[in-house]
């Protein structure tokens, strides 16, 4: 009997202008695999070769190496067959080999994450038929070392122990490249290259125990497995995690016929972009190098080339070299190779212009032809994504929807973050200067190692060049500076994909890893130290330089104009100041959505009449402590509303514990007694009664509001007396006042009753009257049961998602630390459920409190004001929720929004 396993193809051909995949089955074929079919179909020049698809590796996770060869073993055999048939050559054949590589792709670019293995099929028969078939012995030898260097780092495990440990291959190279007196490897000679591969199988026999495989198929089936197997390894996983990729996507391996840059001086290697990554700027740019092969031009060994004329001089312009120079020692691909640069001009035109976005572009040079090795919509910072967005929407290549469908929000807030104060910047001493590789501005403390860019608040993460591992560290740290690399080098395109500041081939740097110290023209720089990183420009500065927020206009403020004309839910901030509710204005907020007043009692003045107030014992105590507070909060209050000019804010009423008010130090304490006139004892004894076993659930929220009436009083009072006196300046404001914590409904009409009382009491004093609505969070589990019950005496629900998820699952977020990162590590959770609103619990009663209120309550307003509000799949999900809005810090304001037109876009489809 036929099972469906058997009928299902697991092997696709490409090569020779045809396919059996194409771009849309990226998610069988990985990204790689599918853009490497498309590229074959519309006829540009890819070696022929095949996709092994992610099920297969899903599959192998289960079933394991031999049954899994046993699977594929002749969909491989014949894609194989096709290979040699198109290339006229014999995969492990001593006189005419075919060589191929073997590369991951996963659905989405991992760039670095994963491995791949070049050259492979060699072997001491093979190689010299290589040599004698390209009659050319150097090339022969010069790609047998690589291949056994990259099989027995990726495949056989051959990798540096610990990160002082030295590459085991690269010790060799460096310890022959000293004997000989060379730096670099296009100067090893032929009897060199025969000595590396010697010594590497020496090395690989002595560390393994086991010779290197000489069986091209062995060879193959061995990298395969590995590039199954890299889908699990540590750097993938961290890169997954990071960006949220489940495990079970697991990655694609294609087998490709390899070509050869490193054939000598009319071949090479490079690759290249539509457009500038780093500023959207519509100009083709790249960097190749001559005779050379694969990861080159990244891995920052030799100075890369530039591609394009204008390029190079740009380049030479900011390495200080003069045009001869240039041209002699550098010359950009346009002058070297004319034609091949014409070539690859119109390849990089149809390719952007088919996949209709910037690409991201491999090529190589095999003694004067041109090959494209891979396509990807190029990774690229906040700002080129927005420039890039809104360039093709006016040529008229993307329409509205999907160019804000394009945006990824929470990319933009690379854009809001500092720049160098001008002023600041003038008198800033620049002690070096590298190539602008990811713009923006970063200042911190030198590390030296990844995995130590924890050790400061601020670090910047100097190395002569970074290698996937340290990623996480790259992550952490605020920029990044290379000595070694260029535009395109690892630090540079990963610094961009992260939207980090990053300098890259900063050659004036002598760094030295084992004393820690980096030496810049005689002066030495120790970890610690701090320098500042210009990422636009590329000058590096010494110690501190200061920041401010950034000017926001031109393709942003476009953008931002485009997302309103689709956003239907409204975006709110939350604000506790008039100035950071201006600037959340300057972003389009529509309102506030949550104004904590508890902020408001911490200034200096204040705290002393909050104490004064929290430690009376007695009623009268607390209302003339609360007298002094009145008119405080209430100037707070005015400025708020004037900020907010008309728009609606809503205020919550307090909210933390009282124990966080009161001093818990000896000498503070002492203060206050003498202050209040009373005994250091009483104030201690106050203390500790204030102290809770568990203050998160203890006497907070409106439990305070309920057994203190007079602060809901004076508070209220503050809010209605502030809106009068701002109607009389013009500006009609209608505060929404927010009772907090609430879980009954009696809760809640206890402390209405008081809001409307006072306001009642504050009209008739003042004559005069203002719109209020009287509401509450929607924060304990039960409050969202019972809603129906609650929204027949609330205005409106805000969901206080921060609370709810905390109470819903019983994490308490203060200590949710110690376990939280296990539980992401170990699949118990899918996501941060205080960072993503966790939707199939917490939602469910965000659904249920919402559906519930409206049902009793027709015209009750519903928004978010917890963390949720800004994070994108969140914002989607109260938009389907039916909010009417959501509220987030000032700078997650333009990601909401975006993501809300994003929401109604995706709807309207
Ligand atoms: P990554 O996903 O990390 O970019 P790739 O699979 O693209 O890894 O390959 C690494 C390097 O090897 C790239 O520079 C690529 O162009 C080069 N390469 C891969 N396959 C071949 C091939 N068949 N011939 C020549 N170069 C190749
Ligand atoms: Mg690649
Ligand atoms: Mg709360």
């Amino acid at each position: 009997m036929e099972t469906i396993q058997e009928v299902k193809t697991r092997v696709y051909k490409f090569g020779d202008k045809s396919a059996d995949g194409d771009s849309t089955m990226r998610n069988l074929l990985g990204g790689k695999g599918a853009n490497l079919a498309e590229m074959s179909k519309i006829g540009i020049p890819v070696p022929p070769g095949f996709t092994i698809t992610t099920e297969v590796c899903t599959e192998y996770n289960e079933l394991g190496k031999e049954a899994i060869i046993d699977i594929i073993l002749e969909e491989v055999q014949q894609a194989v067959v096709n290979i040699e048939e198109i290339m006229g050559a014999k995969f492990g054949d001593k006189e005419n080999p075919l060589l191929v590589s073997v590369r991951s792709g996963a659905r989405v670019s991992m760039p670095g994450m994963m491995d791949t293995v070049l050259n492979l099929g060699l072997n001491d028969e093979v190689v010299l038929g290589l040599a004698k078939k390209t009659n050319n012995e150097r090339f022969a030898w010069d790609s047998y070392r690589r291949f056994i260097q990259m099989y027995g780092s990726v495949v056989l495990g051959m990798k540096p122990k610990s990160k002082d440990d030295i590459d085991p291959f690269e010790e060799i190279i460096e310890h022959l490249k000293e004997k000989r007196e060379i730096t670099l490897d296009t100067d090893f000679t032929i009897q060199d290259l025969k000595d590396l591969v010697y010594d590497f199988k020496d090395a690989v026999k002595k560390r393994t125990g086991h010779s290197f495989p000489t069986d091209p198929w062995e060879q193959l089936w061995g990298a395969v497995i590995a590039v199954f197997n890299s889908w699990n390894g540590d750097r993938a996983v961290y890169y997954r995690n990071m960006h949220g990729y489940p495990a079970d996507w697991g990655t694609a391996v294609n087998v490709q016929a390899m070509v050869y840059g490193n054939m000598g001086n009319n071949s090479g290697t490079g690759v290249c972009f539509t457009r500038d990554a780093a500023t959207g700027e519509n100009v083709f740019n790249g960097e190749y190098l001559i005779n050379a092969q694969g990861e080159d031009v990244v891995a920052g060994v030799r100075t890369p080339q530039q591609v394009t004329k204008l390029g190079s001089e740009r380049w030479a312009e900011l390495a200080k070299i003069s045009d001869e120079e240039r041209i002699e020692k550098y010359p950009s691909l346009e002058e070297l190779m004319p034609s091949i640069y014409k070539e690859l001009y119109k390849y990089q035109e149809i390719l952007e212009k088919h996949y209709r976005d910037m690409q991201d572009l491999e090529f190589t040079i095999q003694d004067g032809k041109l090959w494209i090795l891979q396509t990807r919509n190029g990774k690229r910072t906040g700002a080129a994504m927005v420039k890039i967005a809104i360039d093709l929407l006016k040529s008229g290549i993307v329409d509205e929807k999907e160019t804000l469908l394009r945006i990824e929000p929470n990319k933009l807030d690379e854009l809001l973050h500092p720049v160098f104060d001008p002023q600041a910047i003038k008198r800033a001493k620049i002690i070096a200067q590298g190539l602008p590789a990811s713009p923006g501005a970063a200042t911190g403390q030198i590390v030296f190692f990844a995995d130590e860019a924890k050790k400061f608040k601020n670090s910047i993460l100097v190395r002569i060049e970074t290698s996937p591992e340290d990623l996480e560290g790259m992550n952490i740290a605020k920029g990044i500076l290379t000595a070694r690399g260029g535009m395109t080098s690892h630090a540079a395109v990963v610094a961009r994909g992260l939207g980090k500041c990053c300098i890259s081939g900063a050659g004036a740097l002598k760094i030295d890893y084992k004393e820690k110290t980096m030496m810049i023209e005689g002066k030495v720089y120790n970890e610690g130290d701090w320098i500042s990183l210009n990422g636009t420009t590329g000058n590096i500065f010494d110690g501190k330089v200061a920041t401010m927020e950034p000017e926001l206009s031109g393709e942003f403020a476009e953008l931002m104009d485009l997302s309103k004309k689709y956003q239907t839910m409204k975006v709110r901030t939350n604000a506790d100041s008039p100035k950071d509710a201006l600037i959340a204005r300057s972003f389009g907020a529509d309102g506030i959505g949550l104004t904590r007043t508890e902020h408001m009692f911490f200034e200096a003045d204040r705290i002393k009449a909050m104490r004064e107030m929290i430690l009376a014992y007695t009623v009268k105590g607390r209302k003339v402590a609360l007298e002094t507070l009145l008119p405080m909060q209430r100037k707070d209050f005015e400025g708020i509303f004037r900020a907010m000019e008309g728009h609606p804010v809503t205020i919550r009423l307090l909210d933390p514990p009282l124990h966080e008010f009161v001093p818990h130090q000896l000498a503070t304490q002492k203060e206050l007694a003498e202050d209040m006139h009373i005994s250091l004892e009483a104030v201690k004894l106050k203390v500790s009664e204030l102290n809770e076993f568990n203050p998160m659930l203890g006497h907070r929220g409106c439990r305070l509001g309920n057994t203190y009436p007079e602060i809901t009083e004076m508070q209220t009072r503050a809010i209605i007396e502030a809106a009068l006196n701002i109607k009389k300046e013009g500006i009609n404001t209608i505060p929404e006042i927010m009772v907090p914590l609430v879980g009954t409904v009696e809760e809640f009409a206890l402390q209405e009753e008081i809001i409307r009382k006072t306001a009642q009491t504050v009209f008739e004093e003042r004559n005069d009257t203002v719109e209020f609505l009287v509401g509450t969070m929607i924060e304990v589990p039960r409050a969202a049961l019972t809603a129906n019950k609650i929204a027949q005496k609330a205005d409106f629900f805000s969901f206080g998602t921060n609370d709810l998820t905390q109470m819903v699952f019983g994490y308490s977020r203060d200590d949710a630390g110690k376990f939280l990162p296990i539980y992401l590590e170990k699949g118990i959770l899918k996501s941060d459920p205080f960072e993503v609103l966790e939707q199939e619990g917490v939602g469910q009663l965000v659904k249920m409190g919402t559906e519930r209120g409206r049902k009793t309550n027709p015209n009750l307003k519903v928004g978010i004001c917890g963390e949720h509000g800004g994070e994108p799949r969140s914002v989607e999900f109260c938009f389907k929720t039916g909010m009417d809005y959501v509220s987030c810090s000032p700078f997650r304001v333009p990601i909401a929004r975006i993501a809300a037109a994003q929401a109604a876009i995706k709807q309207s489809l």
